[in-house]
């Protein structure tokens, strides 16, 4: 487990559902905050006067929630799964996220801050992409509100995700491939930062998680609250009754914090947060940051972070490009020190094991990074019989067939060369 820090006399959950965190310094407990260079505070403090001005603004919001409805599909179905539901001896529903546009819960959060940004009169806006599914979703909502969308991409990103830096372009974005530092995500982070800084007040700066420096956690947060606001009024309505257990996937974490604000204040509700294992437990070998990281900074907070004894952040893997990142949002390190969510992680071979189970008991292809929330579930099923599941389905697998073709159904991980 990881060794964080313990909350003794600090803020707990209660503090949390009663809107007290994160608090005035942007932290949950001790996680979050803002760890930046001095030229980074002003915009960080125009985004947070914009996001206090604008976020629960009446005209702001009911413009927000008829483009929600009108451009992105919203709300998205609660699908129940028979199919799962006989095989796992339990109740099984899916909060479909992928059939949200563009294909996954990312639009939610891109569409808000686009129209945020907006709102406070910025020219142009930057963005960062790992796999490219942020930048698409980024590119879309620019078209959209009608603002220019520049992406920074790593150099190998590029390569390896070359369809959806042809989608990004197609949609009108400039995307402009990383050189720098290990030409990934987190070079594509910096490199967005150093964008935003030189131009604070015309370019706003839309990040992609529920990660970052205060306020974005608590911003995207917000903008995915909606996934479990719909879930929870969804499930009550269709079942009758709450869900004994809710999963989501768990990179960055926004999916999943949106999801499970929907049912963090119900005691009963079992919630599990499901990290990418790749290939095991060796630093290295996964990107499952709540279940084998420590305490420590990257971009901007103060979370839980896969890094050596020397403070060196490590590579990561994860056969599902959007788990791959070896932070996590401030939120989760704090639901989880407080116990409220837990966190446990799923290897690559079992998390392609239940995308085919997914696609032949269901006939829906979900993401892999999806698939690791349902692995999770199932083996939370076996544990529970009878028990009602509610899965955020978070994106549709189609971007991973390349990904995929080097496994075909019935052969694992360990078969393929
Ligand atoms: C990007 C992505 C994720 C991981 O990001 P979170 O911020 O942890 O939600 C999960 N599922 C899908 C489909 C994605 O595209």
């Amino acid at each position: 487990m990881s060794a964080a820090p313990l909350l003794e006399d600090g803020p707990g959950l209660d503090d949390l559902l009663a809107g007290r965190l994160p608090d005035e310094r942007g932290r949950f407990g001790p996680f979050g905050g803002r760890y930046v260079p001095e030229t980074l505070v002003p915009a960080l403090d125009r985004l947070e006067a914009g996001v206090k001005r604008y976020l629960h603004d009446e005209g702001f919001r009911g413009c927000l929630a008829a483009e929600l409805r009108d451009w992105v599909g919203r709300e998205t179905p609660l699908t129940p799964a028979p199919g799962l539901g006989r095989a796992w001896g339990a109740e099984v529903w899916l909060k479909r996220e992928d059939l949200a546009h563009t294909g996954a819960h990312k639009i939610n959060n891109a569409l808000g801050q686009a129209m945020l940004a907006k709102a406070l009169g910025a020219k142009r806006i930057v963005a960062e992409t790992g796999a490219g599914q942020h930048g698409v979703a980024s590119a879309a909502a620019c078209a959209r509100v009608g603002l220019p969308c520049i992406v920074y991409m790593g150099a190998i990103d590029c390569e390896r995700q070359s369809p959806n830096v042809d989608r990004m372009r197609r949609l009108g974005a400039e995307v402009v491939p990383v050189t720098s530092g290990d030409q990934t995500l987190r070079a594509a982070i910096d490199e967005a930062l150093r964008d935003w800084v030189s131009d604070p007040e015309g370019t706003y700066y839309l990040l992609g998680s529920a990660v970052g420096p205060h306020p974005y956690p608590y911003l995207v947060r917000e903008f995915h609250r909606v996934i479990g606001d719909e879930a929870r009024k969804q499930i009550l309505e269709r079942a009758g009754a709450l869900p004994d257990m809710v999963a989501a996937c768990v990179g960055g974490g926004s999916n999943a914090i949106g999801l499970f604000h929907g049912f963090l204040g119900d005691p009963d509700v079992a919630i599990l947060g499901f990290e990418a294992g790749g290939h095991g437990a060796e630093l290295g070998d996964n990107s499952a940051t709540i279940n084998f990281g420590r305490p420590g900074v990257l971009h901007g907070s103060y979370s839980l972070l896969l890094h050596d004894e020397h403070g060196q952040v490590q590579e990561t893997h994860s056969v599902s490009a959007g788990l791959d990142y070896p932070g996590v949002g401030p939120e989760h390190a704090f639901l989880h020190t407080v116990g409220r969510v837990r966190y446990e992680w799923i290897s690559d071979t079992d998390a392609l094991a239940a995308l085919d189970e997914c696609c032949s008991l269901e006939g829906i292809l979900p993401a892999l990074e999806t698939a690791h929330a349902f692995a999770g579930a199932r083996r939370w099923a076996a544990e529970h019989p009878g028990g009602r599941i509610l899965i955020g389905l978070s994106g549709r697998g189609d971007k991973d067939m390349p990904t995929l073709a080097k496994f075909p159904p019935g052969v694992r991980e360990g078969d393929a060369e």
